[in-house]
């Protein structure tokens, strides 16, 4: 028997086998249940995404010995001569192929005769926009006056050139893209039928390369079972479509992020010596940090993401390295770069500039949260720490592991308060700021030994240190995975051990779950209490601030200035020094 491919194999029989068109599928449904039928439809949407399927699946509907049927039987003769495409009352024509003008007369001549078998004749015009003016003509007179033994299917991928007059002579339906998911369903459905093992990854990466055309996804299945046999990795895919592994985009995202550019530029140079398509990279990228956005507004409630539940973890891990204003600024650099990289030529230049912009928007501090931080203090409000909990920053960037100098700020406010200084003055020698900035070399290290322990201490963060004693944070929401932590067999002793190497001394460890309402004690979430007094560099004390600055005039030492919490707070706000006191 000889070879069918897979997308006219599995081609859809039932309007339940047509993917992600229920909008579609049910009306057509209801409209045949109720005898109200369209005499004109028009389906407008990508290739691939089901137009000429629905249509023909309609076209059974209304023509089964049983029916009109919703559910067409399938086996009797008008059913599987439309399945074969050999059925009289069933014309179909591709207007990409001719223009029509002779097929459109010809419809019109024979139009008015009746059906050969069943009740309906039944035209169906592919990519409909292609008839010519001549033909849209004819084509038009018919249309006004239909036998009513007639019905028309028109189906276009570019309904702007379509008439209006034809246009409104139909129903019309716009069928979507078809959801990464659903295709992936889909593919999995076929690749078990067919006995083709292949994995998740793979599969996402198809649905990637497809974008939201089945059909299309179908074919990449087709060429990649001929190319690789029953056995398909991910790696297969990308060879084929040029794409980049989800796993590369996820790290590269993740440099970004955590505002480590370098990290980012070295994926690119691996990326573009893989020859890897950088326009392409630049799309898949926004619609990463798009989904980011979404899981970081979302919380838990999340729906109507087009993703499989393995990136789903991924995407929340990555939407709490920052907060959502920066993630939209990403995205902002990131979709200004797409359209500039068109016409450029060093693509790889302009997207690694964009990438350093992008690394610098993830931990920047925006004019905004400084205004905002300002009045507060103003107002005797909540520290910096308690904003920036707000923000969604569960870490915020003087924290972050391996910082980037904070905010070179240029704005005027920061200069009327103090003289911004290039180099970060986090006091590295607070262990919990050490632990914090080593935080994601920890859970790697941990990782090592207990792979799952990993995973749940990506939620968690080193919250004080008293004594020899570590407690290690988890916000409400993940307050399951500080359970989990503790029956993970060797999880909380690599923990303890990994702690314990960075500081360079035993510690114990344990794990706690913060109030909803509360804010963390200290800065940043953070806090230490050592034995010895705090330094100079610490931390100031978070308890309530003394509204009111000293008073302009009063004679002052610098020292006094100094030690002014709201000196001090601002100074820490802006990682900056005193430079002039003018009074
Ligand atoms: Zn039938």
């Amino acid at each position: 028997m000889a070879y069918e491919v897979l997308a006219r194999k599995w081609r859809p029989q039932l309007f339940t086998d047509v993917v992600g068109q229920d909008h579609v599928t049910q009306t057509l449904k209801n409209a045949i249940e109720t005898d109200r039928v369209a005499h004109a439809y028009l389906f407008v949407g990508p290739r691939g995404t089901g137009k000429t399927s629905t249509a023909r699946i309609l076209a059974k509907a209304l023509n089964c010995q049983k029916g009109p049927t919703p559910v067409p039987c399938g086996v009797c003769d008008s059913c599987r001569e439309i399945m074969a495409g050999n059925c009289l009352d069933v014309l179909e024509f591709d207007a990409a192929s001719n223009t029509g003008v002779d097929y459109i007369r010809d419809l019109r001549d024979t139009v008015s005769y009746a059906p050969a078998r069943g009740p309906f004749k039944i035209y169906i015009i592919d990519e409909v926009h292609m008839l010519s003016p001549g033909a849209f003509n004819a084509l038009l007179k018919t249309l006004e006056e239909p036998p009513r033994h007639v019905k028309f299917v028109f189906a276009t991928t570019e309904p702007q050139k379509v008439p209006a007059t034809i246009i409104s002579r139909c129903q019309r339906f716009d069928l979507r893209r078809i959801s990464a998911r659903d295709i992936v369903q889909r593919l999995a459905e076929i690749a078990q039928a067919e006995q083709v093992d292949i994995d998740a990854d793979a599969l996402l990466a198809i649905a990637r390369g497809a974008e939201g055309g089945l059909r299309d996804a179908e074919s990449a299945l087709d060429q990649l079972i001929a190319f690789r046999g029953k056995k398909i990795q991910e790696s297969d895919v990308l060879s084929v479509f040029g794409l980049v592994a989800r796993r590369t985009l996820e790290s590269l995202a993740e440099a970004v992020l955590k505002g480590e550019a370098l990290q980012a530029l070295r994926i690119v140079a691996e990326l573009d010596r893989a020859g890897k398509d950088i326009q392409r990279l630049v799309q898949e990228l926004i619609e990463h940090f798009r989904n980011i956005l979404i899981c970081s507004y979302a919380g838990e409630n999340i729906t109507g993401l087009d993703i499989t539940e393995t990136q789903l973890d991924t995407l929340y891990a990555q939407a709490k390295l920052t907060d959502p204003a920066r993630i939209l600024r990403i995205v902002e650099v990131l979709t200004e770069t797409d359209g500039r990289l068109r016409y450029t030529l060093s693509k790889r230049t302009l997207f690694e500039m964009a990438l350093v912009r992008c690394s610098r928007a993830a931990v920047v501090v925006t004019l905004e949260q400084i205004l905002e931080q300002l009045q507060s203090l103003q107002r005797g409000g909540p520290g910096p720490a308690m904003m920036v909990t707000e923000a969604k920053a569960s870490f915020a960037p003087a924290a972050a592991s391996q910082p980037p100098a904070r905010a070179p700020i240029r704005d005027e406010p920061a200069k009327a308060v103090a003289a911004s200084r290039a180099a970060p003055t986090v006091d590295d020698s607070d262990p919990i700021v050490k632990l914090s900035r080593n935080w994601h070399e920890i859970v790697e290290k941990v990782g090592h030994v207990a792979s799952l322990a990993k995973t749940y201490l990506l939620d968690a963060k080193p919250l004080r240190l008293v004594g020899n004693h570590v407690t290690i944070g988890f916000d409400p929401e993940f307050a399951a995975s500080k359970d989990k932590i503790n029956q993970i067999p060797r999880g909380p002793r690599a923990v303890q051990r990994a702690i314990s190497d960075t500081l360079q001394r035993e510690v114990t460890v344990d794990f706690m779950v913060l109030d909803a309402k509360s804010t963390l004690p200290g800065d940043f979430k953070m806090q230490s209490v050592t034995e010895s007094p705090s330094t100079e560099a610490d931390a100031p004390p978070a308890a309530p601030l003394p509204p009111e600055p000293p008073k302009t005039g009063a004679a002052k030492n610098r020292q006094e200035w100094v030690n002014n919490p709201l000196v001090r707070k601002t100074l820490e706000m802006f990682n900056g020094g005193i430079v002039d006191i003018r009074e």
